[in-house]
């Protein structure tokens, strides 16, 4: 279980339907009492000393990568690094064989969005303003993404 192989996040085709599959061995080292523990939201308390993504707690998150800011608290949604990552910035996009299957490294970017500062609060039950503002988060964050990509792209065509 803790030999994990260097392969351990790849994405591989599907040989029948031809679609990519991401194959994340790395997912197994997460917490299991995570699941076993959640309550409905109307159970669960507004803060939750234990939990990594509740305010205070910044500690226990590997890092965060963009806050918007709110006028009564630090931060009203917020995205953090994903501790368990199934796809990371670092590999390339060579495709290879192995066995049956054609592969390639587990390329791109998996992160956390955290919706709102409080632990009982989640999407369904959020005010419109609040609502609004996660969606400005994702929005953000993937305009963020696509212009670091296409910097990528470009000085890589400046080179070929
Ligand atoms: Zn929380």
């Amino acid at each position: 279980m803790n030999d994990i192989p260097s392969h351990a996040n790849e994405m591989r085709q599907n040989l029948v339907t031809g679609q990519w599959v991401i194959y994340a061995l790395s997912r197994r080292k997460r917490p299991r009492e995570i699941v076993e523990t959640r309550h409905a939201p109307e159970e669960q308390p507004a803060y939750d000393v234990s939990c990594p993504f509740c305010p205070g707690n910044e500690e226990m998150l590997p890092r965060v990568i963009l806050e918007i800011k709110g006028p009564d608290l630090p931060w009203q949604a917020r995205i953090a690094a994903n501790k368990y990552p199934v796809l990371t910035p670092g590999g390339d996009l060579k495709r290879t064989k192995r066995g049956i299957y054609t592969a390639m490294d587990g390329y791109g970017h998996h992160e956390v969005i955290i919706e709102n500062p409080l632990h009982n609060r989640h999407f369904p039950t959020m005010t419109s303003q609040e609502a609004e503002v996660v969606i400005e988060c994702y929005h953000r964050r993937y305009t963020e993404l696509m212009e670091m990509e296409m910097s990528i792209g470009s000085s890589g065509s400046d080179r070929g």
